[in-house]
């Protein structure tokens, strides 16, 4: 009872929480993203306990309970755990990926194209702007969502930063805008009044280089109260003009370095982030400079002029001649390299349709038509785990496409950073597990008495050759001896 009374804190996983709006680059242009997540191992265990009634046990018991689960195909707990991924990725990929439905697509979630704003649409912000603003208008607003920076239309959202070779201030193109969810947030209050709140682990420039302001500045809190190093170095923050007219006639700006005065307990509050074109991954919030904090993966992002798939030539496969759906062998040199061209004409010249109807106001809905598949979409993607693993069983096994193949690695890699436990227990029942049909298991036993793989397909049924002799390529015998291959491979 006491248990039951006893107040509920919202699980996390610090490996997960850590994880929470870091891009994982797949492909060119393309990335998942853990936005949110619920529940963790524990809240499988504790659905399932409900139901058996056990009450508390030890790691090594919940371990096994999770494993019992998987096995005995009790699935409900591990519905218990959602997660909510940001995705970018081919059209040609979102549409095998549309057709799993048990997942939630967040509302105008279709964004195929890089673009500030529609041609006929509201005017964009400018001046100082709420950087939850910026991230409505990147992924609400609009609707659009995506790199901010391309305009065809003239629409421009730039954002200040520090130019730091040349030490002076300008435009830097903005990227993208991402939420990452409540956090616990301080205020730093400078000399010269200008204040931020961010989290302790935001970047800053200080004047000996870019810390966190946990390393910089030795920031430390707990509920109501904040510590830090009254030591800490001064902070960079824009400047006044320098007066030195430039070539252009203009002044140059350089940043001035501030003094901390105090750091005040803000509490949790919603916070964002981001990501500005390379190579200075910084910008200006309330007049400080600040660090970008995607930074490892922007350079991998910059915005190229078209952000279409376009396969590498070992990438281009050649037509399987055993399954009619999928690539096998690369293909010879020339007819990649010819796709390759075709592929990078067509996008082009599409592109430049897609501009040109926008700038003629044709609506978006309807301009976006002329796109081929290999541009990319970005959606909101929310999915339980069991729904999860049904995605991953049929979408990590080696006869779906490549390409989703590498998005359902990042998805499992996010999946395990929140409940380890359960997807060891699916890598090893599910994924990793083999089901053998009533005639597969009558050629094992036919196997087991000394049969060769051969004899023990003929004794059970399992047709390996045609009714004219030839050997078949696909179909029941020839999948038990791959079967028994993987077993023999693994082994
Ligand atoms: C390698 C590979 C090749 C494929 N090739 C093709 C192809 O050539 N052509 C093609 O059209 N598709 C193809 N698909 C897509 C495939 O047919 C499924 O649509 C896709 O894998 C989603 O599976 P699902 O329906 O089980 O998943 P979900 O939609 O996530 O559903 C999960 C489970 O929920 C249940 N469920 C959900 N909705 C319904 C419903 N409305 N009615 C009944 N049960 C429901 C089912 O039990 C289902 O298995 C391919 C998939 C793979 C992995």
């Amino acid at each position: 009872m006491a248990e039951e009374n006893a107040p509920m804190a919202r699980p996390s996983v610090p490996e997960a929480d850590a994880q929470i709006g870091v891009k994982h680059p797949v492909l060119a242009h393309g990335f998942v993203v853990l936005v949110d997540y619920m529940g963790n191992d524990a809240a499988i265990v504790q659905a399932a306990r409900v139901s058996y009634g056990q009450g508390t046990k030890s790691l090594r018991d919940d371990r096994g309970l999770v494993r019992y689960l998987m096995r005995h195909r009790h699935t409900t707990p591990f519905e218990m755990v959602e997660f909510k991924f940001l995705v970018r990725l081919p059209i040609y990929v979102a549409r095998q990926w549309i057709r799993h439905r048990t997942a939630c697509l967040a509302e105008g979630s279709r964004v195929h194209l890089e673009v500030a704003s529609p041609g006929a649409g509201p005017p964009p912000p400018s001046g100082p702007v709420p950087i939850e603003s910026l991230w409505r208008e990147a992924h609400g607003g609009t609707g659009l969502g995506g790199s901010l920076e391309r305009s065809p239309n003239g629409l421009d959202l730039r954002l200040h930063h520090l130019d730091e070779s040349a030490q002076r201030f300008d435009a830097v193109g903005l990227v993208d805008v991402y939420r990452n969810g409540v956090k616990p947030v301080v205020r730093m209050v400078l000399a010269d009044g200008k204040s931020i709140e961010c989290t302790p682990d935001h970047r800053f420039l200080f004047s000996d280089g870019w810390h966190s302001l946990r390393e910089g500045a030795g920031v430390s809190m707990r509920p109501g109260t904040v510590r830090w190093d009254r030591e800490a170095a001064p902070v960079a923050v824009n400047g006044a003009p320098d007066r030195i007219p430039t070539t252009g006639g203009a002044a140059v700006v350089r940043p001035r370095f501030v003094p901390i005065e105090r750091f005040d307990y803000v509490g949790p509050r919603m916070t964002y982030d981001l990501e500005v074109a390379g190579p200075h991954h910084n910008f200006v919030a309330n007049g400080i400079v600040t660090h970008n904090s995607v930074n490892e993966y922007s350079a991998r992002y910059s915005i190229v002029p078209d952000e279409f798939a376009l396969p590498g030539a070992a990438e281009i496969r050649t037509q399987s001649t055993r399954n009619r759906q999928s690539g096998d062998e690369p293909a010879p040199g020339p007819v990649a390299q010819r796709f390759r061209e075709d592929l990078e004409r067509i996008s082009t010249e599409a592109y430049e349709a897609y501009t040109r109807a926008l700038e003629a106001g044709v609506a978006r809905e309807t301009a976006r038509i002329v796109l081929p598949v290999a541009y990319y979409t970005q959606w909101y993607w929310k999915i339980n785990l069991h729904n999860l693993f049904h995605f991953l069983s049929l979408r990590l096994d080696p006869h779906a496409q490549e390409e989703i193949r590498r998005y359902s690695v990042e998805l499992a890699k996010l999946a395990r950073a929140v409940a380890p436990v359960a997807i060891e227990a699916f890598e090893e029942f599910q994924l990793e597990g083999i089901s053998l049909s009533q005639r597969e298991q009558q050629a094992v036993r036919a196997l087991l008495s000394g049969d060769t793989p051969e004899g023990a397909c003929r004794s059970a049924g399992l047709p390996l050759t045609r009714e004219d002799g030839r050997p078949m390529t696909s179909g029941e015998g020839v999948e038990f001896l791959e079967k028994l291959e993987r077993i023999r491979s693994t082994s």
